[in-house]
């Protein structure tokens, strides 16, 4: 799906010696190259905090225990995404409660949100899915009229502009809190594990670093429970070389899509990723919707012949049995359930030559014109 062998090669010289000058100074952990990148990344971003931690999914549950919710409290997500996003709810002694998506977005549908908001709805943690962002601007409003916390899941679409009537603002920073990973295959990944959370407000990000230290305010002083949670230094220093290179690596990825989208729209039966106005797609993954094609048969057709596509995500949370105890598969998801059957993510990264697209959309063709 990534190729990140040839990714490296591009920009071996530089990587190396990043690492090269971690591993002569020997300072492992922290140290400048995790303050470096992370000053580097909030200027980016054009936040006031960046929060390096160990990964994705430690951003996310950081994030919540920084609100201080208690035991049954509800958090509203999408159920349409990757685990971590609800495992985390769960594993802090919350609630799930999932929403639907909108077909077109595949991100959480905002006008279906108010509906489940009750006494007990603490968070609401969109999910920007596949590297397009859910409705801001709705989930704001919402999220302000009740006095919910806002918790982004930018963990596919780091870099994304939302387009705010205020003027333009990066994915992550619009919600009182932005979480993502560098997860090595995703828009922004380094050479193992790493993570990040994002905020504007001062409170909420000391106390953020505090839970990500073992609650610690000073040395050897602890005043809650917190976790063991760090960036360490040789991935700080592979992401700032990484970083700087974002908008590019953005932009191979949308004409790697534009190939797609003009080759794929010829086909009855294929829903190519619609591009909502509010933000910009930085395609994370290419998702197609399949209607009337097998699409189970045309990811082994696929494989047979040496491409890799992706079912992201076979089995909705909701229906996962890790949350059994909240009777959660009976939750009414239309539009989740139909999307499980329907898509089909495709290949794409930052060094996709016009061969291998033009091999992979022949295949496609081959597949769907023996079908018909
Ligand atoms: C990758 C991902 C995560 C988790 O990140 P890790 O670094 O693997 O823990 C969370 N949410 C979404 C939407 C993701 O894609």
């Amino acid at each position: 799906m990534v190729d990140l062998v040839s990714q490296y090669q591009v920009i071996k010289p530089e990587v190396d010696q990043a690492i090269t000058t971690v591993l002569e100074a020997a300072q492992f952990i922290n140290g400048p190259a995790v303050s470096g990148f992370q000053e580097d990344l909030e200027s980016y971003l054009g936040v006031k905090h960046v929060i390096p931690c160990a990964n994705g999914t430690d951003a996310l549950q950081i994030a919540l225990m920084a609100l201080g919710l208690k035991p049954g409290d509800e958090v509203i997500t999408p159920s349409f995404t990757y685990i971590a996003t609800t495992e985390v709810v769960a594993l802090l002694g919350l609630v799930p409660v999932f929403v639907d998506v909108d077909e077109e977005t595949f991100c959480i549908d905002s006008s279906k949100i108010e509906a489940v908001i009750t006494s007990k709805t603490k968070a609401i943690v969109p999910v920007h899915l596949y590297g397009q962002a859910a409705n801001m601007e709705d989930i704001m409003k919402l999220a302000n009229k009740h006095g919910i916390h806002v918790i982004e899941d930018n963990a596919q679409a780091i870099g994304s502009d939302y387009h705010m009537p205020s003027g333009d603002v990066k994915t992550g920073g619009i919600g009182h809190i932005g979480c993502t990973s560098f997860f090595p295959s995703k828009n922004l990944g380094c050479y193992g594990d790493g993570g990040a959370i994002f905020t504007n407000d001062d409170a909420l990000a000391a106390q953020m670093r505090k839970i990500s230290n073992h609650g610690q305010s000073k040395r050897y002083y602890h005043d809650t429970v917190g976790c063991n949670s760090r960036l360490d230094s040789i991935q700080a220093a592979v992401l700032k070389i990484k970083l700087a290179k974002l908008d590019d690596y953005i932009s191979a990825r949308r004409k790697v899509a534009a190939h797609y989208d003009q080759f794929l729209a010829s086909f009855d039966g294929v829903i190519t990723p619609v591009r909502g106005d509010q933000s910009r797609h930085v395609f994370h993954q290419y998702t197609m919707r399949l209607i009337g094609i097998d699409r189970d048969a045309l990811n082994a057709h696929l494989a047979a012949n040496g491409i890799p596509s992706m079912i992201y995500y076979p089995i909705p949370a909701h229906r996962q049995k890790m949350f059994s105890e909240f009777g959660s598969e009976t939750t009414d998801l239309p539009v989740t359930d139909m999307l499980t059957r329907q898509v089909l993510s495709l290949p794409i990264h930052t060094e996709m030559e016009q061969d291998q697209l033009d091999y992979i959309c022949s295949n496609i063709a081959d597949f769907i014109n023996a079908q018909v």
